[in-house]
């Protein structure tokens, strides 16, 4: 059998060596006689199995101990809201969001249901293919938090820098690059991120949150949607997404074996390089984002005949290379090279590209 890649947005490609202990452990989790999809979210083996997950996450990522971790469901969606109902407090009507794409534009939607948004910067100039450096970013004098979207997706535009607002809360959406490199928490208010790329299967949502920041909310905000609900129970308040943070746990633990964010932040550049270096050296395909902005996680591509699209996409299937078709707004390819995602995959995906292109151009 051919070997597959799963180039997948999300949800994604997840560790083999993770899917292979789930599978050893499916029906009978460490002699408990249960699957852990069995056990109650209170019993002493659900609980040690979620109070790992949180060590080994804020070991991994740094987080200071002023900061909370949630585990939620919801999706990141639901922190488009949850974000302006938590952190709009005292006397603040205003919201600063940078728009870099798709992704950008929903949590700007959704907030403008709670309060005014200042859009202090965008990149809907170039077609979104750009993030503008937080330099050029024209934020409000009093704005109640500055929140943007650090890798978009869809458009595969990435934001390096870790931008400085001062005493104004930063709030970002992670949820398609968290974990494949270092991040300062500490410079952040709000991080939320989904599941279903990085980290581990649909249905949960990772939320950090800087305490000063938890137990205000607008009038009428939903129990479901406060933090300090989720904080107060230990993200037990509702019964949590259970397997979905066991699944977390494992490749939480995995990435520790595997020399934690430092060791990803250099396979995901080895991996992003190979490819867009590739991309670069032919005529035949096309990266459409600025250089410094190029997403390592998602790497959206046109070939020089759109007309080929479909005649790529089937053939890349038979090689064994799934899901490389673009998100339905823009269009092309896209190719999600998330941790999980071995270089073996990126190379075989370079040498069917290679060979498309010699039998096409
Ligand atoms: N933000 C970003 C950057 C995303 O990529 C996605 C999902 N693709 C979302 C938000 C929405 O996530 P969810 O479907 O979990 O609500």
């Amino acid at each position: 059998m051919t070997h597959i890649y799963n180039f997948s947005a999300g949800p994604a490609v997840l560790p083999r060596e993770v899917l292979e202990q789930a599978r050893d452990e499916l029906v009978d989790w460490h002699a408990s006689g249960m699957s852990v999809m069995e056990m109650s979210h209170r019993g002493k083996e659900f609980t040690q199995i979620a109070a790992e997950a949180e060590a080994d996450l804020r070991e991994l990522m740094a987080i200071p101990a002023n900061y909370k971790v949630l585990f939620l469901q919801g999706g990141a969606h639901s922190q488009f809201s949850m974000v302006p109902m938590n952190l709009l407090r005292a006397n603040k009507t205003v919201a600063d969001y940078i728009n870099t794409g798709i992704w950008s534009q929903k949590a700007i939607d959704e907030a403008r249901r709670y309060c005014t948004v200042n859009v202090a910067a965008s990149s809907a100039d170039r077609q979104f293919t750009y993030a503008p450096p937080s330099s050029q970013w024209q934020l409000s004098h009093d704005a109640a938090y500055v929140h943007f979207t650090s890798n978009e997706t869809i458009g595969g535009v990435e934001i390096f820098e870790t931008p400085d607002t001062g005493d104004v809360p930063l709030v970002c959406d992670m949820s398609s690059h968290i974990l494949s490199r270092p991040v300062d928490v500490s410079k952040y208010g709000v991080i939320y991120a989904g599941a279903q790329k990085n980290i581990g299967p649909a249905g949960l949502t990772i939320v950090i949150v800087r305490d000063d920041l938890i137990g205000e909310t607008i009038a009428g905000t939903p129990t479901m949607f406060d933090y300090k609900i989720h904080v107060d129970n230990g993200s037990m308040y509702n019964t949590p997404p259970t397997y979905a943070i066991y699944i977390a746990g494992l490749v939480f633990k995995l990435l520790k074996a595997k020399g934690g964010l430092a060791a990803m932040e250099v396979s995901n550049i080895a991996k992003s390089s190979l490819l867009y270096d590739y991309l670069d050296s032919s005529a035949f395909y096309n990266s459409p984002i600025a250089i410094e902005n190029r997403s390592r996680m998602n790497v959206p591509f046109t070939l020089k005949d759109a007309a080929l699209d479909d005649t790529f996409l089937k053939q890349a299937q038979e090689h064994g290379l799934l899901q490389l078709k673009g998100h339905k707004l823009v269009g092309g390819m896209r190719a999600s090279i998330y941790n999980a995602m071995p270089i073996e995959g990126v190379q075989a995906l370079i040498a069917f590209m290679h060979e498309f292109e010699r039998k096409y151009a």
